[in-house]
């Protein structure tokens, strides 16, 4: 655990005075669960059933064998039940909020993945789930919004500031502090105040936790991790059970987005743009314009173009313990092309991310020795934007029929008529 809630200079509870209760409650509640056995046994049976845990931990042999050098090993968290390491976290502190007492959760989400798998964790466990995400992200990430829906959760459209991620955070935090009374705040990555960083580690150290076995099961030689970092939750989890073997290299890989320049991507280890701030209630290393506000951001993957980085991150960078490097959209997207003609497997973009520098480590490092990726999620998400930039021609042709097909009427019941209908048409 931290020490205080800090990392290093990084972490910090800075929370305006009326969240300081529910933080406080939400740090007992914590520390008492991870002691309590018939807790962790029912989080376990969770993970084993409903998430599909453990994860395989996979020889990638066609890639490695056209790649050259080291051998690639992927672990599969993109297999976990709403593909994506996410569903980990979610799970775990949904249950941790059922312990509590609350019968609300409410969470943040950008590109949607969070929220789809908090949706599926409330779903699971009998909670009230409502989700902010920005009214510009509830247009671009239609196919999530619709299974949030599906899962029983109200998504509600976020229209200040600039209507994205960071808004939909704002709200999140004053909504928790008006309900906390029976409302928990489901946080989505290793960030915000603690005990919050500390929390999705936890949940999220599962990964590294059977990673650590398969490796002994397996017996190899680790060179290498390679983890993509967003807020930083499935990497911190991935490396969670190394951070002390100092001869594995732990890397992250930021998004290099269309390259160096300003605005053009989310690099804030790895470059020279990011500073110390304070932002969402923790201190880290922050994209910020020059009088202090959230900079502008892009990445192909939408769950890599956060502006700042979870705290233990934040430090352990600032150690040299993880080396950081920024990926292109471009290597990006040929690690995602290379992954799924030599393996069958297609990565989610953020994942890609990773793929990408093991690829490189991998050339430079002899054979006994292995490198392995996250792959934090699979790739079905991301089919509205990949598929525009491999086939734009073919996509464009589908879009327009589907959209006809709309107009047509053709095979369409009305929800209306069905017996259970998802929680928008209730409201
Ligand atoms: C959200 C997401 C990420 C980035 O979030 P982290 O907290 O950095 O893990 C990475 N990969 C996938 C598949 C995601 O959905």
């Amino acid at each position: 655990m931290s020490d205080d809630g800090f990392f290093g200079r990084f972490g910090g509870k800075y929370v305006a005075e009326i969240l300081r209760r529910p933080v406080d409650e939400l740090e007992k509640a914590f520390n008492e669960a991870t002691q309590n056995t018939k807790f962790l046994t029912e989080l376990k049976l969770l993970q084993k059933n409903f998430i599909g845990r453990p994860t395989p931990l996979y020889f990638a042999e066609n890639a490695s064998r056209e790649n050259g050098g080291a051998p690639i090993y992927i672990k599969m968290e993109g297999l976990a039940h709403t593909g994506a390491h996410k569903i980990n976290n979610a799970v775990g502190q949904a249950l941790l909020a059922k312990k509590m007492g609350k019968t609300r959760i409410i969470a943040e989400t950008g590109a949607g993945q969070h929220g789809l798998a908090t949706a599926a964790a409330c779903a699971k466990l009998n909670l009230k789930c409502e989700i902010y995400m920005g009214e510009v992200d509830i247009r671009r990430q239609q196919p999530n919004v619709f299974a949030m829906e599906m899962y029983g959760a109200k998504v509600i459209a976020v229209k200040s500031g600039s209507k994205t991620l960071k808004d939909a955070i704002n709200e999140a935090m004053r909504d928790w502090a008006s309900n906390f009374a029976d409302t928990h705040y489901l946080i989505g990555s290793a960030l915000g105040p603690a005990p919050f960083p500390d929390i999705v580690r936890f949940f999220q150290s599962v990964i590294g936790q059977e990673l650590e076995e398969q490796i002994q099961e397996q017996n190899l030689k680790v060179e290498a991790l390679c983890a993509c970092v967003g807020g930083g939750s499935n990497a911190i989890g991935f490396f969670s059970s190394f951070i002390e073997q100092k001869e594995i290299r732990l890397i992250g890989a930021e998004a290099g987005g269309l390259g160096p320049e300003p605005n053009h991507n989310a690099v804030r280890m790895s470059g020279t743009a990011a500073k110390d701030g304070i932002v969402h209630g923790y201190k880290s290393r922050f994209l910020l314009t020059e009088d202090g506000q959230i900079a502008q951001t892009r990445s192909i993957s939408a769950g890599l173009d956060y502006p700042g980085i979870g705290p233990q991150l934040a430090a352990l960078g600032s150690e040299a313990r993880i080396e950081f490097t920024a990926i292109t959209d471009k290597e990006a997207l040929e690690a995602l092309a290379f992954f799924a003609k030599y393996e069958g497997i297609l990565f989610a973009l953020e994942s890609a991310h990773a793929g990408a520098i093991a690829l490189k480590i991998a050339k430079e490092t002899p054979k006994d020795k292995v490198v392995i990726i996250n792959m934090s999620g699979r790739g079905d998400k991301d089919i509205f934007i990949s598929s525009p930039v491999f086939r734009p021609n073919e996509w464009s042709v589908f879009l327009q029929s589907e959209l006809d097909r709309l107009k047509e009427g053709l095979d369409i019941h009305d929800a209306k008529s069905l017996s259970s209908s998802p929680s928008k048409m209730e409201s």
